[in-house]
């Protein structure tokens, strides 16, 4: 067996191999450059054109662009009328964003934990978590797979619920064949570099609901009345704040990176599926892990590819297994730490060991390099270092 970089040996590449990166090509470079020869570099044509791009791909109503996925998540939250004295049902495990939102517009985070086999929210639990203040669910499609949309929406229908489904992971993802963003009430993008499509940071909040879509445009811009905005644009200075909302505009640079990427991202999709393919037939079956599922009602959309070791046939921790993999130049990350351990959340009062499935399954997961620019070296190298190092550990 080969020595592990870890202990002195060679390590599988020569150059780290990050678990995530952009993909910028020349279009991308000259749709930015035409935005900046042009006169509107914010509040522009382009903002438009990708909202209309976004929503035609998604098929979403209507689309609102602003400039990251948490503010998506807080106009979504701000325009679903939660504030003070609500609960929300938010996943023990997500990126923070997803629960932070709530406390945004001063409402209460309630976790909930997770199915087994995908890591969603399990209805289950949701169902034991409600309570007369719960108003709404924040839903994430783990890892780019679908949650149990149908089996969520049941309950929000019967206890009156809006669902709010954080869509970052899973933009291209489809649930019994329908696409992500017309799931529910309103679903949420970002568009950091890390996701399927980047504009460098942005986000935006889709809906089919008129109502909703015309607050996150005025939420997005101080709470500026905008239809008042609108009626005295050519000859008068008037405007007027109806609500308290902030700057979240995301600029006509960045739609123009968003409109160029998205007309790629179905592509880039097939490639991440490829190389979860991959990832599987090489790995499934290796006693000292498990592999992700993918539902038969599902279609991911592979934003992450999380592994989860079989602790009882390793005779080291994650913690050595993560470390073993880096010094072999594997970018490995883990996707994520309980939002309840945070320091901030401990404050506030949440305690650990209250979401079994969750905590559990944290101290199992690695998340292996997914992005579409791996090559099928890249991805070669992924396996052969997971093999020598869980190998190396096995009992
Ligand atoms: C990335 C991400 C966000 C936040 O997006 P930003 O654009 O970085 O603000 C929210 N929720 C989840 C699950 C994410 O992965």
């Amino acid at each position: 067996m080969s020595k592990l970089a870890l202990e002195g040996g060679t390590p599988v590449r020569a150059s780290m191999l990050p678990y995530a990166r952009q993909s910028i090509d020349d279009d991308d470079r000259l749709a930015v450059d035409s935005v900046l020869r042009s006169n509107w570099l914010t509040t522009g044509p382009m903002v438009k054109e990708f909202e209309e791009a976004v929503t035609q791909y998604t098929g979403a109503a209507e689309g609102v662009a602003v400039n990251t996925g948490t503010a998506a998540l807080h106009a979504a939250m701000w325009a679903a009328g939660v504030g003070p004295g609500d609960e929300v049902i938010v996943p023990a495990i997500s990126f923070v964003a997803s629960a932070n939102c709530v406390l945004y517009v001063g409402a209460t985070p309630v976790f909930a934990d997770l199915s087994l086999d995908t890591l969603n929210l399990d209805p289950d639990d949701v169902q034991r978590k409600l309570t007369s203040r719960t108003r709404a669910i924040v839903v994430v499609d783990f890892a780019g797979h679908p949650c149990d949309h149908d089996a969520l929406r049941a309950i929000a229908d019967q206890y009156g619920l809006t669902i709010i489904e954080d869509a970052a992971h899973s933009l291209g993802a489809t649930y019994q064949g329908r696409k992500v963003g017309t799931l529910q009430d309103i679903t949420t993008l970002s568009f950091h570099p890390v996701k399927h499509v980047t504009t460098g940071e942005g986000g935006m909040v889709l809906t089919d609901d008129p109502g909703v879509a015309k607050r996150v445009r005025s939420f997005r811009h101080h709470g500026i009345d905008l239809d008042l905005h609108t009626r005295n644009k050519t000859n008068s200075w008037e405007y007027d704040v109806v609500d308290l909302g902030f700057n979240y505009r995301l600029p006509d640079i960045n739609c123009a990176l968003g409109v160029s990427q998205l007309a790629k991202s179905d592509r880039w999709l097939e490639r991440r599926r490829a190389i979860a393919a991959t990832y599987h037939e090489m790995l499934h079956g290796v006693p000292m892990l498990e592999v992700p599922v993918e539902r038969a009602d599902c279609l991911s959309a592979w934003h992450l590819y999380i592994i989860r070791l079989n602790l009882e046939n390793i005779s080291v921790s994650r913690s050595l297994v993560f470390s073993a993999l880096r010094a072999e130049n594997i970018g490995v990350n883990v996707h994520y730490v309980p939002i309840p351990w945070m320091t901030h959340y401990a404050k506030l009062g949440y305690v650990r060991g209250k979401w079994p499935v969750a905590e559990r399954e944290y101290e199992r997961m690695i998340s292996l390099p997914m992005y579409p620019g791996m090559t099928d070296q890249d991805v070669a190298d992924v396996v052969t270092a997971v093999i020598k190092v869980v190998k190396n550990y096995s009992i």
